[in-house]
């Protein structure tokens, strides 16, 4: 089997894209956008042994490269349209292409984004980079750049699980739930939009939620006081590790693909899966409190401000 008729066999299917008047086929997908809209463009890429494990089953590489593209249309406040993917195999087995191809289509069907194209090539490590464009209402999009003085700070979800499920990979002590939210991450699509017009900031989490709240201060020029006992935390990992493992988990794990926004106090209340975890300030930084106490937050953890 070629690469042409691996197109065509696996990702190629028959079914009309909304939008898209010339899809996979030809040398480029003709598109015609919402005119009322403005588009969101973004994409990412996996590598294998730097972004998931060797032996990471194909259905879940492919499904976490689409949620992890729309984890960055959802922080947008956009919603998606079309997939790109560029594929790179070190060799072309079927079997794996065919199981790739199911996730890769789970996840878009399930977030209705169509694929439009790509490219397939021969190379040293399977490497996938999806770009997805989303459309949002023009002058709409949620930016980094807009938490003001006085807003309160909020999270979809809970934090920790996805970095808690690799440690649990590693110790051979695999916990389906925590793993799952490292492989199938939720990409918060409906909140996104539902935020759009109400916070007035937003940012994916997926290095951390200090680091990627610390972009946000930075992008907004303001500061930010963070409550460490308010983080959202799952039963599974509760059941799994120490509070303050736990803690430090949510605050410093990467790859959960929340959302971090902010918004005036009281004007997200109607959304359901938010927790409030603090509020924006003028003093610059980020200031982590645990029970009222400042704590120091560093890559290897927090400990007690001294
Ligand atoms: P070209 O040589 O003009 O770049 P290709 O032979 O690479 O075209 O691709 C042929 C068609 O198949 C194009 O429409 C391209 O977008 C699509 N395509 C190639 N690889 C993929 C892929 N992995 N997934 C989806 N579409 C793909
Ligand atoms: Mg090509």
């Amino acid at each position: 089997m070629d690469e042409f008729e691996l197109i065509r066999r696996y990702f190629n299917r028959d079914s009309m894209i909304a939008g898209a008047d010339v899809g996979i086929g030809d040398d480029g997908a003709v598109l015609t956008p919402d005119a009322s809209k403005q588009q969101v463009q973004v994409i990412d890429t996996l590598v294998e042994g730097v972004h998931f494990p060797h032996a990471t089953d194909a259905a879940d590489i492919a499904y976490r490269a689409v949620a992890v593209n729309l984890s960055d249309i959802a922080a947008m406040g956009a919603h998606p349209r079309w997939m790109t993917l560029a594929l790179t195999l070190r060799n072309l087995d079927e079997q794996w292409v065919e199981s790739f191809a199911s996730g890769l289509f789970e996840a878009a069907d399930k977030y209705g984004v169509g694929l439009i194209g790509g490219d397939t090539t021969r190379g040293p490590a399977v490497t996938v980079t999806v770009a997805i464009t989303g459309e949002v209402e023009a002058g709409e999009a949620l930016l980094r750049s807009g938490a003001q003085v006085g807003d309160e700070i909020y999270v979809t979800g809970t934090l920790g699980d996805a970095a808690a499920g690799l440690r649990t990979l590693q110790a051979d002590t695999p916990d389906d739930f925590l793993l799952a939210r490292f492989l199938r991450p939720t990409p918060r699509i409906e909140a996104g939009r539902a935020l759009v017009g109400s916070a007035t900031a937003a940012i994916d989490v997926s290095d951390g939620l200090a680091g990627d709240v610390s972009k946000l201060l930075n992008a907004s020029g303001v500061g930010a006081e963070i409550d460490i006992e308010k983080l959202p935390l799952s039963t599974a990992i509760q059941a799994r590790f120490s509070i303050t493992e736990q803690q430090q988990l949510a605050l410093l794990g990467g790859d959960d693909y929340e959302l971090c926004f902010t918004a005036a106090p009281d004007v997200v209340s109607g959304i359901s899966g938010i927790t409030r975890i603090g509020r924006v300030t003028e003093s610059v930084g980020l200031c982590c409190r645990l029970n009222g106490d400042v704590v120091e937050v560093d890559s290897s953890g927090y400990r007690h401000f001294q």
